[in-house]
């Protein structure tokens, strides 16, 4: 079982510094998932030995171009390579307009199935669900409207104890419900309970993307426990109010959303071309919520 983030970009708005606009992959048990795609993702993806054909699903949180000019680069690498299996798009209302624009999907023959999915503003739907993991979207606060997302792994199945079957005789048919709970019967009509059949499943892990955004404490109650977040930290608390301006957040802002929503691991990221040397931003971010890290282009880090 494997859940974690590889940070393939993570500085705003320009590449600098050896630093490329923002984009993750999320990898649940081998199941590739693209969060956002600033331009370069797929020599990034190329670069770090990443199968950019296994990427079901693309999560754009808004259309600035540091979020999104390296999608469609991408897209037209999966049409010339005859890419088959379906892709589906996730992202602002306006994501299909921009595609359009870039790639002409009227005209232009794409050989797979394309779901482009709008969210509507200030919404928090579902944006996809599947037998391991529910993903949600929910509002930033940023000039133009920008959505972050929880991927939530379902709850797992309880473990069979050693020896239960041959010890109750369970048929086969009856086991997956035990794992999910059931309590078994025997002939006699004797209930054996499900705690005697098993032990408590493995915890159920999360993660939370929150980028682009300005200081919001609802943001604190959408990713409330979750196993890890990444929140932008642009800048340093010295630039405060050019952060609440410019709908950024600092170092310090970021670490206090975390605190608040009582999670376990925090990354920051997309951070502004004025800073060289990023550790003054995480010890910022350190000095209120010890457990932060820089999320660096080439570094993974585990959810669970
Ligand atoms: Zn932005």
């Amino acid at each position: 079982m494997s859940f974690e983030v590889f940070i393939l970009g993570s500085n705003s708005a320009l590449p600098a510094h050896g630093r490329h606009p923002s984009s993750q992959l999320l990898n649940h048990n081998d199941c590739l998932y693209l969060i956002d795609c600033g331009e370069g993702t797929q020599m990034r993806l190329t670069q770090y030995g990443l199968k950019r054909n296994k990427i079901d699903v693309i999560f754009i949180s808004h259309l600035h171009g540091d979020h999104i000019f390296g999608l469609p680069g991408l897209i037209t690498s999966y049409i010339l390579s005859s890419r088959v299996q379906p892709l589906r798009i996730v992202g602002p209302v306006g994501l299909l307009r921009f595609l359009d624009v870039c790639i002409n999907l009227e005209k232009t023959k794409v050989p797979f199935e394309l779901d482009i999915i709008e969210i509507e503003p200030d919404e928090r739907p579902v944006v996809l669900e599947n037998d391991q993991l529910t993903v949600s979207a929910f509002p930033l606060d940023h000039k133009i409207t920008t959505s972050g997302f929880v991927f939530q792994e379902k709850d797992k199945e309880r473990h069979l104890r050693p020896n239960v079957i041959e010890e109750y005789n369970i048929p086969y048919q009856k086991i997956n419900g035990i794992k999910n709970g059931d309590d078994f019967v025997l002939d006699s009509g004797e209930v054996i309970l499900n705690d005697v059949l098993t032990t408590p499943p493995d915890p159920a892990f999360s993660y939370a993307y929150c980028s682009d955004t300005a200081y919001d404490e609802r943001i604190a109650e959408y990713v409330k426990g979750c196993s890890c977040i990444y929140h932008e930290a642009t800048f340093l608390s010295d630039l405060e109010d050019q952060a609440a301006k410019r709908k950024h957040s600092t170092a310090r802002q970021a670490a206090l959303i975390a605190k608040k929503a009582q999670i376990d691991k925090l990354l920051i990221g997309h951070f502004s071309t004025r800073y060289i040397n990023l550790e003054p931003l995480l010890e910022e971010a350190q000095s209120v919520f010890s457990n932060t890290y820089l999320a660096l282009e080439g570094k993974s880090f585990s959810i669970s």
